[in-house]
């Protein structure tokens, strides 16, 4: 209940934050909104009265009596129409503000939070669903907080009017409405469970979606035949969650004929109490009317007011995810008070007994590893898929800690430095870098967007990386779309972009360069070119090199090789040789192979 108390304060603060101007708007209309259904009542009944009057004995000022209720009347309906186009029109834009304060929200957390999260299902169901939920459910709270205002307001006059009658018929009002109210609440609180629970079917589902629209997996998806397996699997889902939907559906269904069945039926009792007194002339044919409608009225404010509550109640409960996804408390965060970090390297990385292994995993991926890179030396790592390479980076990079053992930057713990700070000192190019729908100088310029976007380093980035002779060959040079999802794009080949990205990490002025398998996907001239240049390229700074190629990996300092996450080897390529241990073997291999 206080979590539920605490989420809607924030919600309230959020669509508060969003749109404060819209936010007064709304409340002013819930005011007016609120009193004019009891004014309406009240002209009514004079009107009824008038026209009774006018039946018994006609004059003419009868007639403009009446004419000047039923204007008053068209009045306030005519306000009423006013505030209700006045209430929408809030309403959306409040809806719009608040959905992109939302996504700015979420955007800056998903930044924020640790990689590892993002290797976590619980946080993919948790985002899926904060993602569906938040963009509107907070808007929902202050919808409803204002509807609990104005029904009750509204409620509140009524109860007065009819207390004026008699006592039991504002009871009998309340009593009608608490069978419904009770189901509600329990299957809020059912419903929540069920959602939450298909979360992952639906993620499941967008995925097959996914691998069935989009362009990447188009090839593989006709080749081998895979289109109607993963149709026929994305409906089997989509046929478990509908079941859930509509069982839901119809429980709500099941309550909603039940709370209107009995409303309707207090109504009836209470219209007859009220045709009774009547009869007996305690009141007018206009009480009568008013009386009537109050009622039934009454009853319909109730059912709002109390719908609202359970409706706020419900949204708290949704925007539990949302909170809990803000609420996420990254473990790698900046240090309290940072060391400043020198322009040039001092004495280098040192590893000492660094062992890792992944959240929600119990398998160590790197297992006691000592190594000190010295500033301009330049390394490769070797070793078979899964040894760890890959992770070693990133614990460098401190997207991770080490799970025991330090890694220190001249001699000072990486988690002492601002992250942002270190981050500038490096430049990586990742085997999975990411292909920009953008211009070829913006995926270069990503590389470093403190430079200015038209400067003339892009374009010698692009010559570094070899990417230049691609870059000449588009229609529209530097200035080309890339890919193919918006209009006008080019789609390059693989090695292109592999050179575009390469030349992106070149273009970063950093301390340390590290390239995953940077020419994985390059021709063997244009590898050849690369590596030509490689040590020129990165001359003046440390640099780690990842790469199968062992004709490439000859040119380095010196060669760690890696093995099930234990660094096996280390030593120039000639000293490796002469130990015949698994580098010799993985390089005789090699050369064997292309002397074939
Ligand atoms: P390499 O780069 O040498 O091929 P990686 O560092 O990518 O190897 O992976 C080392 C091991 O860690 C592998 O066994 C892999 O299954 C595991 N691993 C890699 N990434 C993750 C991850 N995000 N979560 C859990 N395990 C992972």
């Amino acid at each position: 209940m206080k979590s539920s108390i605490a989420n809607l304060q924030r919600a309230i603060y959020l669509v508060w934050q969003s749109s404060p101007r819209w936010t007064v708007v709304g409340f002013g209309l819930l005011l007016i909104q609120g009193i004019l259904p009891l004014g309406q009542l009240y002209l009514m009944k004079r009107l009824i009265d008038t026209l009774t009057l006018g039946v018994s004995g006609a004059t003419p000022e009868t007639l403009q009596a009446a004419l000047l209720w039923i204007g008053l009347i068209g009045l306030v309906s005519l306000l009423g129409d006013g505030c209700s186009a006045l209430s929408k029109l809030t309403q959306t834009v409040q809806t719009e503000a608040v959905s992109d304060r939302v996504h700015s929200l979420l955007h800056t957390k998903s930044i924020q939070v640790d990689l590892q999260y993002y290797e976590n299902t619980d946080y993919y169901n948790t985002l899926h669903r904060a993602q569906e939920q938040a963009t509107y459910r907070p808007q929902m709270v202050l919808a409803s907080l204002l509807q609990v205002g104005q029904s009750g307001l509204s409620l509140l006059g009524i109860l007065a009017l009819l207390s004026s009658l008699n006592c039991t018929v504002p009871l009998l009002l309340s009593i009608a409405t608490i069978p419904g109210i009770l189901m509600r609440v329990r299957y809020t609180g059912k419903a929540y469970g069920r959602v939450s629970s298909w979360t992952e079917s639906e993620r499941q589902s967008d995925y097959f979606h996914t691998l069935l629209t989009t362009e990447p997996h188009a090839k593989e998806i006709r080749l081998f035949d895979l289109g109607s397996l993963f149709s026929q699997w994305f409906q089997t889902l989509r046929t478990k969650i509908r079941r859930e939907k509509i069982y839901l559906a119809t429980q709500q269904s099941r309550i909603d004929l039940i709370t209107n069945g009995s409303a309707t039926l207090a109504v009836c009792v209470a219209g007859g109490i009220t045709a009774h007194q009547t009869i007996q002339g305690a009141i007018t044919l206009g009480g009568f009317v008013m009386y009537y409608q109050a009622f039934g009225r009454g009853q319909g404010f109730l059912r709002e007011l109390l719908t609202n509550l359970i409706g706020l109640y419900e949204n708290s409960l949704f925007l539990q995810d949302f909170y809990q996804f803000l609420d996420l408390k990254p473990t790698i965060v900046e240090p309290e008070d940072p060391k400043p970090l020198s322009p040039s390297w001092e004495t280098g990385i040192r590893l000492e007994n660094v062992s890792f292994n992944y959240a929600h995993s119990q398998r160590s991926v790197l297992k006691n590893i000592n190594l000190t890179i010295e500033p301009g030396e330049v390394v490769a790592i070797v070793g078979a898929n899964g040894a760890g390479k890959t992770t070693l980076i990133k614990l460098l990079c401190r997207l991770y800690q080490p799970t025991t053992g330090t890694i220190t930057l001249d001699g000072v713990d990486l988690g002492n430095y601002s992250i942002t700070d270190l981050h500038r000192q490096i430049s990586v190019l990742f085997q999975d870098y990411i292909h920009y729908q953008l211009t070829v100088k913006e995926n270069i310029w990503l590389g470093d967007i403190e430079v200015e976007p038209d400067s003339e380093r892009i374009w010698a980035a692009a010559h570094k990386a070899g990417a230049h002779p691609t870059i000449d060959r588009l229609p529209h040079g530097l200035d080309t779309r890339l890919g193919n999802w918006f209009e006008q794009g080019e789609e390059l080949s693989i090695g292109q972009w592999q050179k575009i990205a390469l030349a992106r990490t070149f273009l970063r002025d950093a301390r340390l360069v590290i390239l995953d398998e940077p020419t994985s996907a390059l021709d063997p001239q244009a590898e050849a070119e690369v590596f030509a240049r490689f040590r020129q390229l990165v001359r003046g700074r440390t640099a780690i090199i990842i790469s199968h190629r062992l004709s490439t990996i000859k040119m380095v300092d010196r060669i760690l090789v890696l093995s099930d996450g234990q660094l096996a080897e280390s030593g120039s390529h000639e000293e490796l040789m002469q130990q015949q241990g698994l580098y010799a073997r993985l390089f005789t291999t090699q050369a064997q192979h292309y002397q074939l």
